[in-house]
């Protein structure tokens, strides 16, 4: 606790005003590796989401509240320090600070260390030193020259994040909903049974199932991000050879490692699963040996898996795995339990399937939900959420396209080149839905400030020309 008080007051004094600029530039790189790595840069406490998405504000009075039994003796006198803090406050509102609690433990160790270092060299100024760092706090040339580097870095990443809001690197604190069983990382996944010989395998981003049956495995996708670690995580449950494989669907980020399976075990898919793949001809994803157009139910040993198809809520050939007997059911890119999913409705196909799927999953009797992705297994009520968050943005994407006038933006900006209109006219309306939505969900779901835009322009675009 005392570690990580003092770094959240120290890091962001580093990174806003430059102080000890050596020890700096011995920072940063730290710090872009981290965020290359893609932890999550957070704001402290505020939770307020730009409309530009280039948002992150350091509420340092708060963090100061923590500190002052932490700070070196003989540093500077704390009043003067918070008054300082407290411009520099003012003046770097949009400085980003590094979230202590997403770093590694390597991570945290390294900058420790450094942090060690800094203190040490503090503790060895003397008062003059230290008054003449804190006035040169103030000091714009000053500032100017200490932070001439790593201003450069943050307008070239603040370009790039706004040229390319996919290279963000920052988010808004998550709430409680999105935890999830903690994963040992150096063994790289979790194998958990949930019920009677059904298993959920995860590696923190994706999830995936298996059922042991007493006659051989029935293993249900394979991510390629878990891997091998698929393997090791069957063998440590069960001696059981893999007789069955499952199909989710044919997206490669869930089957791509699906040929690690044997070559004599049977492979299940829905009919359009089975042409795309066939289509695709990749030795990653073999051809399915069964398939199915409507319902399918598999029996092995005593376990029973009812398969079904409803239509492309992600894409053709996705389909619901359904355990009766467990109450267990697994449907993959559709619902994000405790998270939004991912941008443009996680990719789906086509909006209407997507957005009906919610009450096609509520008609299933079930306990729990494998959705294929991120950090916990869900249940009926994370699907009530993900609906309730839906409707939200149906409504005010709706009401968006209601109230903006293309006209009007056209007439601001000019007509000649119409490309720029449109270009305003949805982003307008897109970044209206975002700015309704994102404050009532920012408490429930995690990465709303993230992906809530997509989701708002796929929604109002669909409702322009669907
Ligand atoms: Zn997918």
């Amino acid at each position: 606790m005392k570690k990580s008080f003092t770094l959240l007051v120290l890091f962001p004094l580093i990174l806003s005003i430059g102080v000890i600029p050596a020890l700096q530039s011995d920072f940063l790189p730290e710090v872009d590796a981290a965020k290359a790595k893609g932890n999550s840069l957070t704001e402290t406490n505020s939770k307020k989401v730009c409309g530009d998405r280039l948002c992150s504000t350091i509420d340092s009075k708060q963090m100061m509240k923590h500190s002052d039994s932490m700070m070196p003796s003989g540093s500077m006198d704390m009043h003067t320090m918070m008054e300082r803090m407290d411009k520099i406050h003012e003046k770097h509102q949009k400085h980003m600070m590094h979230s202590w609690d997403s770093m590694t433990l390597d991570e945290q160790s390294q900058m420790y260390e450094k942090m060690q270092k800094m203190i040490e060299k503090m503790e060895s100024m003397d008062m003059d030193e230290h008054m003449k760092m804190m006035s040169n706090m103030g000091d714009k040339d000053h500032d100017k020259k200490m932070h001439k580097d790593s201003d450069e870095k943050r307008k070239t990443a603040k370009h790039d994040a706004m040229m390319h809001p996919e290279k963000m690197r920052i988010a808004a604190p998550l709430p409680e909903t999105t935890m999830g069983p903690q994963i040992d990382y150096s063994k790289g996944y979790l194998v958990e049974e949930i019920k009677d010989g059904i298993y959920w395998v995860t590696d923190g981003a994706y999830q995936t199932m298996f059922l042991t049956t007493g006659e051989g495995v029935i293993a249900v996708d394979a991510p390629p991000s878990i891997g091998e670690n698929y393997l090791k995580a069957i063998d440590e449950v069960t001696d059981e050879p893999i007789t069955h494989v499952i199909y989710s669907h044919t997206h490669n980020d869930h089957v791509g490692a699906m040929s690690m399976f044997p070559d004599d075990a049977v492979y299940i898919a829905h009919q359009e699963a089975s042409d795309t793949l066939e289509k695709k001809s990749d030795p990653n994803r073999p051809v399915p040996t069964v398939t199915f157009e409507d319902k399918y139910t598999l029996e092995v040993g005593n376990q029973k898996l009812e398969l079904a198809y409803y239509g492309p809520m992600h894409e053709p050939g996705n389909i619901f795995i359904y355990a009766p007997n467990q109450k267990v059911l697994m449907l993959v890119d559709v619902i994000f339990p405790g998270w939004t999913p991912f941008k443009d409705l996680a990719m789906a196909q086509d909006v209407s399937e997507f957005l009906a799927a919610h009450d096609k999953v509520l008609e299933y009797d079930f306990d729990t939900y494998i959705g294929g992705h991120l950090t916990r297994l869900g249940t009926t009520q994370d699907v009530q959420i993900q609906k309730e968050y839906f409707q939200d943005i149906q409504a005010s994407a709706g009401k968006a396209n209601q109230e903006v006038s293309f006209m009007a933006i056209g007439q601001e900006v000019g007509f000649s080149n119409p490309w720029l209109v449109f270009q305003i006219y949805a982003d307008s309306i897109t970044q209206q839905c975002t700015d309704e939505v994102v404050p009532k969900w920012i408490d429930r779901l995690g990465g709303v400030d993230l992906f809530t835009y997509d989701h708002c322009w796929k929604i109002s675009e669909s409702q322009r020309i669907d």
